[in-house]
């Protein structure tokens, strides 16, 4: 049995979806979760829930905003007084940044961005995709403990630990070290919306849309029944979208409610990156389209009538 620590992101009052995910991975070992920041009792519940023992809100001076330095030197402050085996956290953006820093304050090994692993007794057996997901490696950590793991949200999917019960809370200052580049704003992107990998429903756009500007009609069907809108690699590479709404296999993984499709073909690659989205809606003007033999409900038409009909039935559906 392995000791490990999850480190999560607070996201208001809950923690992010792939904590959630790891955590149901982690059955049988003695599995703890620290934040940098206070960990609202309602995401407390939620980690128990899910399999975490402890969870531990980080604080100290300099980390109210995200510092590569400083919550670097936290963390690792943090971990060097656990006895940790592994420490976990999801690929997200921070996740992607900060753990590869630690672990080499640690001078341990890491395996990034794996989309499967299990743990044989204490040691970790980890899959992650190579050059574009064109291969898969099978990945194993040599050297000194603790060692380090980011998952790629989504690619787990969630389960829920049957024997979990509460978990006991600590608060712990840390210290945030010297720090040399300091972070003095972090601007928003202009959307609201939450990332692609959180959302609940999502309307991506492919080739079909012909231009950026076209996209305002998935933002407006998105707008009435808030989703989040995404993009194939097709709608990316010409320049419609930028790359971080991208869904695919060289993009992200997505598994929300609904998934909505509209002028995707339904490649391989792209599929690989929203399959496991509970309701597939795809519309597309080719009934031989390959979106079909993985939708739950297909529309054949063009999506340039069917979007702004759909929008309307929603708005007077929802009464907006
Ligand atoms: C290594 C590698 C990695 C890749 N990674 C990704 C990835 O992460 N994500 C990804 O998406 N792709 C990825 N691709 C690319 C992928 O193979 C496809 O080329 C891409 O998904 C196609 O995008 P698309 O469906 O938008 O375009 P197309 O395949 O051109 O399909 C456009 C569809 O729109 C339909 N259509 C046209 N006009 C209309 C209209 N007016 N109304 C309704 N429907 C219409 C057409 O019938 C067609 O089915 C990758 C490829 C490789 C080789």
């Amino acid at each position: 049995m392995a000791k490990i620590l999850v480190y999560t992101e607070l996201h208001g009052t809950q923690v992010k979806g792939v904590t959630l995910e790891i955590l149901g991975r982690l059955t049988g070992h003695t599995v703890e979760v620290a934040a940098i920041g206070k960990i609202p009792s309602e995401a407390s519940a939620d980690l128990a829930k899910f399999g975490a023992s402890k969870v531990h809100s980080l604080n100290g001076a300099g980390l109210d905003k995200y510092s590569p330095e400083g919550y670097a030197n936290a963390l690792h402050s943090f971990i060097s007084g656990g006895s940790f085996d592994y420490v976990f956290a999801g690929a997200t953006s921070l996740g992607k940044d900060l753990l590869p820093r630690v672990a080499t304050k640690f001078d341990a090994g890491m395996a990034s961005e794996v989309t499967n692993f299990i743990m044989e007794g204490d040691k970790f057996a980890g899959t992650r995709p190579l050059f574009a997901g064109k291969c898969f490696a099978k990945v194993e950590i040599t050297g000194p403990k603790p060692h380090f793991v980011t998952v790629r949200p989504n690619a787990l999917g969630m389960n829920a630990n049957p024997t979990a019960s509460a978990a006991a809370t600590s608060e712990t200052a840390v210290d945030a070290g010297v720090m040399r580049a300091i972070i003095k704003e972090i601007v928003k992107g202009a959307s609201e919306k939450l990332d692609l990998t959180e959302a609940n429903i999502i309307v991506s756009g492919g080739r079909a849309m012909k231009d950026a500007a076209n996209f305002k009609i998935l933002d407006e069907l998105a707008n009435v029944i808030g989703a989040t809108v995404g993009a194939s690699r097709a709608a990316v590479d010409s320049g419609f979208a930028p790359h971080a709404m991208q869904v695919g296999q060289t993009g992200k993984t997505v598994a929300p409610t609904l998934y909505i499709a509209c002028g995707i073909s339904g490649a391989i690659q792209h599929l690989a990156g929203m399959r496991t989205s509970k309701i597939i809606v795809a519309i597309n003007s080719d009934p031989d389209a390959p979106i079909f033999t993985k939708a739950d409900y297909g529309i054949v038409g063009d999506l340039f009538q069917v979007v702004p009909l759909l929008t309307q039935e929603f708005k007077n559906l929802l009464n907006k």
